[in-house]
Parts: structure tokens; sequence; C-alpha cells
């Protein structure tokens, strides 16, 4: 069934560090051969040997709209003919982020890079320059992009490589890491007790998406938010998961809570390496070379990336439609998750908010890190196969959540919880 993946993934273990550009590809927890892709469009991916899978990762959640989205495609090829970079100002990042600051709320300005980890690490740099403080407060198990100030106590890769201490990280970067478990406010008072005026900023995903999904409880970005204006802490939503897939303005908009600076990737380059971070002009009017805290990309702006992510943004700007057909398909989907899995006398629990959602082998709510962490992760593995064989392709740990494209028709659905049913027969 894999035989040509098989082979690829020899080859590329020779010439590429686990075979893989990046390490949760290599379905290291799941074991078994990762799937080579040659192909895909609108909901399914189709792989080296010819097989179909109804896709749940999404290119990690990228593809709302399904993959080779036509718009797109063909603003790729229209621009790729201009040039596909200039290294000078073009008008149409004006009118990306004219597009961007109509949808999102709180922000005025907008800087766009080449990834989640640039936008997070900038929006860090540019808080520290901002406050004049060093620390900041990350969670457990959340996941801001691999730069080595946020790869303390880490979500995706890092959790289902376990790795607890990332050798390469020096202690002096991460002794101005302070963590503290999700949905946890009391933790974060304490942080912010023990360390007076010193913390920059306190960064969190809104919903975090790389522990599986996590929802944030009722209260717990109101208490971020109130904390930090009593301590003058700049609160960070990473949105790189959220912005544009939980609404057209993100987390900020689903849940009416002011962040201080934002930060993008995934949806917002249409499937292109893009990221981009935002806020307020008094804030952003602070990065070079307005300001003096510095950042800069040789093909940030890239024109191809530009108009693939325009093109995404504009179809979900005129389309608010999408949100609630995507919340309707996902809804769906978990009511037969749960039929499939309880018929089968299998314990879990499913997270789910918008079009993203998770499943955890556990009989406890999930609501942070630890409660991740203990979830019954080989019964996840063979699950994971089980759906695999029968052509649904999920993330490959349970520390990841699983992406809807409205590319998905009432079909796929169903045929995805008959995919459970049987893979549940199966392993069970
Ligand atoms: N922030 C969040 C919430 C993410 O989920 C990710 C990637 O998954 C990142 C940041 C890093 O983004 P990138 O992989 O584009 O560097």
């Amino acid at each position: 069934m894999y035989s040509q993946s098989k082979l690829l993934f020899e080859r590329a273990q020779q010439l590429i560090p686990g075979g893989v550009n990046s390490p949760v590809r290599a379905f290291k927890s799941v074991g078994g051969t990762p799937v080579f892709m040659k192909h895909a469009k609108g909901a399914y991916l189709y792989d080296v040997d010819d097989n179909r899978y109804i896709d749940y990762i999404n290119s990690w959640g990228p593809m709302i709209l399904g993959h080779a989205y036509e718009p797109v495609v063909k603003a790729i090829q229209e621009y790729a003919t201009y040039s596909t970079s200039f290294g000078a100002p073009t008008e149409l990042e004006i009118k990306v982020a004219e597009l961007i600051i109509s949808m999102v709320p709180n922000i005025d300005q907008v800087r766009m890079v080449n990834s989640g980890t640039e936008a997070c690490m900038s929006a860090l740099r540019l808080a520290r320059g901002y406050t004049g403080r060093n620390k900041f407060i990350k969670f457990d198990g959340n996941y801001h992009g691999h730069a080595d100030a946020f790869l303390v106590s880490a979500g995706s890769g890092v959790a289902t490589l376990q790795i607890q201490s990332v050798p390469g990280v020096t202690q002096t970067v991460a002794q101005d890491t302070l963590t503290a478990p999700y949905n946890n406010l009391p933790a974060v008072e304490q942080l912010i007790a023990a360390h007076p005026e010193e913390i920059a900023a306190i960064i969190v995903e809104p919903v975090a998406g790389n522990m599986g999904c996590i929802l944030p409880q009722p209260g717990f970005l109101e208490g971020l938010r109130q904390l930090c204006d009593t301590h003058g802490i700049l609160l960070i939503f990473d949105e790189v998961m959220t912005g544009f897939r939980l609404a057209r303005g993100g987390a900020q908009e689903l849940f009416g809570i002011k962040a201080d600076l934002v930060t993008f990737g995934k949806i917002i380059g249409g499937g292109m390496p893009v990221g981009a971070f935002a806020g307020p002009a008094a804030i952003m009017q602070h990065i070079a070379p307005a300001g003096k805290i510095y950042q800069a990309g040789t093909l940030s702006g890239n024109p191809i990336a530009m108009i693939a992510g325009y093109t995404m943004l504009q179809t979900l700007q005129e389309n608010p439609v999408i949100y609630k057909q995507l919340e309707e398909k996902k809804d769906y989907l978990v009511t037969g998750l749960r039929e499939a899995l309880g018929g089968a006398g299998v314990v879990h629990q499913i997270n789910s908010l918008g079009s993203m959602l998770s499943v955890h082998f556990a009989e406890y709510p999930i609501i942070d890190f630890s409660a991740a962490s203990s979830a019954n992760n080989e019964l996840f593995r063979r699950f994971f196969h089980a759906m695999l064989e029968r052509g649904v392709y999920l993330p490959p740990s349970a520390f990841e959540s699983w992406f809807l494209s409205n590319a998905l028709t009432q079909e796929d659905l169903d045929a995805t919880i008959k995919a459970t049913k049987a893979a549940m027969q199966a392993i069970t």
C-alpha cells in the first residue's frame, strides 16, 4: 500500500535529517512510514502510491478552502510572470495590509514576515524593546515556533518527541522564559508577583492547538488581559493557527478580547510561506525603520506569497458564511465521531471550536498540557494507522489539532465516521 513512500523515505533519510523538513511529518511517535504526497485537490491528498486520503491536516492549517483552490492557483500563475521577487515595495503589500487591518480588530499596522516562527520571534522582540523588560510568560504545551526563547515547555513536535530541554537553547536565553500551565491564572499571578516589573509580555495561543485542541476556560483570557493591564505587560495573541480560521478577525473577534500584539501565519499566506505581526501604531511604530527595534527579511512581502494570501483572505472576507459552514461540518463530524468511539466503548474526549478539533483517549477533561500528556497515546497511535489505512489522513500525533477545510462534503464526513467505526472494530 505504501511501497513507493517506503522507498522515498529510505532515500530521504540519507539526505535530510530524519527524512523530513519538519519533525512531526516523520510519523515518529505513531511509527511507520510517512506518506509521500504527489498532488492534492479540494479535500483530498493523493500519495505516490496513488492512495487517496480525506485530509484533516490541511498542511497544518493553511488550506482552509481545500487544496489547489483555483482562484489562488490562478493568481499565483499570473503574478509569477511579473517577478518572483522584487526586493522592493509593491502596491500589493499595501493592499494586503489594508485587507488584514479591515478583518482583524485592534490593529493599525502590520509587518509581513515569512513564517509563524518569525512572527512570534519579532513580536516578542518588539514587546521587549517597547517595555524595556526581558522576561516573558508562555504556557506549557503552547508552541510559538522554533526561536530559542519559545522552545521551553513547548507543544507540537517538541511534545511529540518528548524533548524536555532542547540542546542548543542556552540557559541564559531559557531563564527569561517563564512558564505556567494553560488555563491557570493563579500560576500566572505568582510569576508576575515573583518578577515585578520584569515581564515584557504574556504570549498565548488563545485556543491552544499544539497539544491537541484545548479551549480557554471561561475567564482565562479575560484574566490575562486584566493582569497585563495592571502590570504594564503586553498581551500577545499567537493567532498563527486561529487567525482567519476561527473567525475573520480570529480569536480577538470571537472572544471579544483585545490583544496588544497579534501574530499570524498559516492561512495568511494562502499556502505560501508567510507570517505577520500586527498591533496599534503606537507600538508598531517602534519597528525599524520607523523605530529602532530591528526586524527585516530578504523575501518578506514576496509578491507570489502576497497574492496567494490576498486571494485567500479576500475570499474569507467576502464570504463569512464559510465560517458557519465549517462549524456545521465540524459539529456533524464531532457528533459522528462521538457515536463511533462511544459505540465501541472507547473512553475519549473531543475538544473542538470552529473548524479545529482533537481526540484524546482519556476519561478526564483535557484542559492543559499535563492532561494531554497523560492520555492514552498508544491507542491514538493505533487509531491513527487504522484511519490512514481507511483513507483518512489525521495528524500523526495527539499533540496536534485536526483542521477542517470547506472543501469537505457530506460524503467525506460520512466516510470519515464510517472509517472511525471500522477502525475501532479493528483495533479494540
Ligand atoms: N505559533 C503557532 C500557534 C503555531 O501553531 C505555529 C506552527 O505550527 C507557529 C507559531 C510557528 O509557525 P511556523 O511553523 O510557520 O514557523
